[in-house]
């Protein structure tokens, strides 16, 4: 397929190809078309990855901050030389609409600028001590990480595996999706280019759970970070456990929005309708159960199933599409088995609810309403293009909704009274919270989830934190 690179790994700063290993196909989710053959990691790979990687990690952790810094602002400015072939990528492989990919790379180029100055705030501190004694706390990065980022941002999940890590002086073994590689490939040879050695960062692809397990098992990696479903990522941190070592766990959602009587309506309408549809619903922080106070209840319907069913959905390479198809064949089926469930429960279809042709992993935006919650999709991240919207009475009905299930990643609020905004804040087990925006991150901003939807950080200083261990040193 013309534009879509070669496929590899990238083990040692050499580019391993597909001769005498299994291989992966990687299709386009617009046309089923095979975009290329991916080479899977044999264990003599993975443990030549962890050789390489412990190498890396004791050449890397001495660079200093400029070289380091270097790096990073290299990278950046490469990503943005490349921005065309890195989106075009993403979207072959994605399937997400050119401009969902091209806001991808900039993410990244943010985030590498980010860690480009912050790495040069690293500081430890001096305690206060008798003459003659000295005390000091320093930091120090955490050792060789193994990170494991998924297909839905292909290009800014492998950023964010990636940029922390070597800020604080970490090597890194990423294993991408097997579905989106290129992407991290192509993120990955931006840092190359900027400098960064071929053994403190590499890629490595495979059957998932061979490859986590053999990487966990080994005592070389010194942190798990990972990006995916709750349930991969209980797996994953009993695995971790074994060796004591550090997790950073972006794991699933089921975001929660409260539209309250006293909200601008048009104004939320117009920004939860497109964030919603975004890369089809495929988002870890996507708006999901929508609580509306049930005196507006039926107007904001009516206005955001007008909405969903006016997006125009298509490959995402062509002008104008607003949804591209869902990421791969299991997802569709996912959708198809959660309305299924929903509307056997007595839930009322407003628009979509099908796959759309029958070529491509497409399927319309769809808005469900007065959904039971024991219905499958009030309770499991749904991960695709549906709405779930139902009414409520009082602000304490619509905070225990929201409240309701174990996951605590992004919420969202909509309302003009600032006492019921500071209410919000105050009352939502939530990791981030959006009031009157849809913004939820930023390269400054902490990504994280509290309960089921995991622990740690990525972006912001603490993103940078959750890559580094504290040495305190008292002298006499
Ligand atoms: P999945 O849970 O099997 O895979 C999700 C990701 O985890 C993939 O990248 C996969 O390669 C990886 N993975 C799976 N098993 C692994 C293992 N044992 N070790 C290491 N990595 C492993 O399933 P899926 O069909 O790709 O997605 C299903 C669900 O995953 C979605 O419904 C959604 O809830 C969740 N998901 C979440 C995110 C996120 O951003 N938090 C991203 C993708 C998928």
């Amino acid at each position: 397929m013309s534009g879509y690179p070669d496929l590899y790994m990238m083990i040692d700063g050499e580019k391993i190809g597909t001769d005498g290993r299994a291989t992966f196909p990687v299709v386009n989710p617009a046309t089923e078309e095979v975009l290329g053959q991916l080479p899977l990691a044999t264990p003599a790979d993975l443990d030549r990855a962890l050789e390489a990687a412990q190498r890396g990690f004791a050449r890397w952790r001495k660079a200093s901050a400029q070289e380091r810094a270097a790096v990073l602002e290299g990278a950046a400015q490469l990503m943005l030389e490349r921005r065309e072939e890195l989106a075009r990528a993403a979207t072959l492989e994605q399937g997400k609409t050119l401009a969902e990919a091209r806001i991808e790379v900039m993410m990244n180029v943010g985030l590498f600028r980010f860690y480009a100055g912050e790495v040069h705030r690293l500081y430890g501190r001096a305690l206060v001590r008798p003459a003659g004694l000295r005390s000091t706390v320093t930091h120090e990065p955490v050792g060789p990480v193994a990170a494991f980022a998924p297909w839905n941002f292909p290009l800014g999940n492998a950023g964010r595996k990636l940029g922390a890590p070597i800020a604080a002086g970490c090597s890194v073994i990423l294993k991408a999706a097997e579905e989106t590689p290129a992407s991290a490939l192509g993120v990955l040879q931006c840092l190359y280019d900027a400098g960064l050695p071929g053994d403190v960062a590499q890629a490595v692809f495979g059957i998932p759970a061979e490859v986590s397990s053999h990487l966990l098992r080994s005592p070389v990696i010194r942190k798990l970070s990972f990006t995916g479903s709750t349930t991969i990522g209980k797996h994953l941190i009993k695995l971790a456990a074994d060796d004591l070592k550090r997790t950073t766990m972006e794991l699933g959602g089921h975001g929660p929005v409260l539209i309250f009587d006293d909200a601008d309506l048009d104004t939320a309408l117009n920004a939860v309708v497109p964030h919603k549809y975004r890369n089809a619903g495929q988002v870890c922080v996507s708006p999901t159960r929508f609580i509306v106070q049930e005196n507006i209840y039926e107007r904001f319907l009516a206005g955001f199933a007008e909405r969903a069913a006016a997006l125009r959905v298509g490959n995402g390479l062509e002008d104008g599409v607003q949804m591209g198809p869902m990421a791969n064949a299991r997802r569709p089926e996912a959708m198809e088995s959660l309305i299924a469930d929903a509307r056997r429960a007595g839930a009322k279809l407003h628009t979509g609810g099908e796959r759309i042709g029958n070529r491509g992993f497409f399927f319309a935006p769809t808005v469900l309403s007065e959904i039971p919650l024991d219905a499958q999709v009030m309770n499991e991240e749904p991960f695709g293009p549906v709405a779930l919207i139902n009414p409520y009475r009082s602000e304490e009905d619509m905070i225990a909704e929201a409240n309701r299930l174990p996951y605590g990643l992004a919420a969202y609020c909509w309302t003009s009274d600032a006492k019921r905004q500071r209410l919000i804040q105050s009352e939502l087990e939530t990791g981030m919270l959006a009031i009157n925006t849809t913004t939820v991150g930023g390269s400054d901003s902490p990504f994280g989830g509290v309960k089921w939807s995991g622990h740690g950080h990525e972006d912001g200083p603490e993103g940078l934190a959750a890559c580094l261990v504290t040495k305190t040193v008292h002298e006499g």
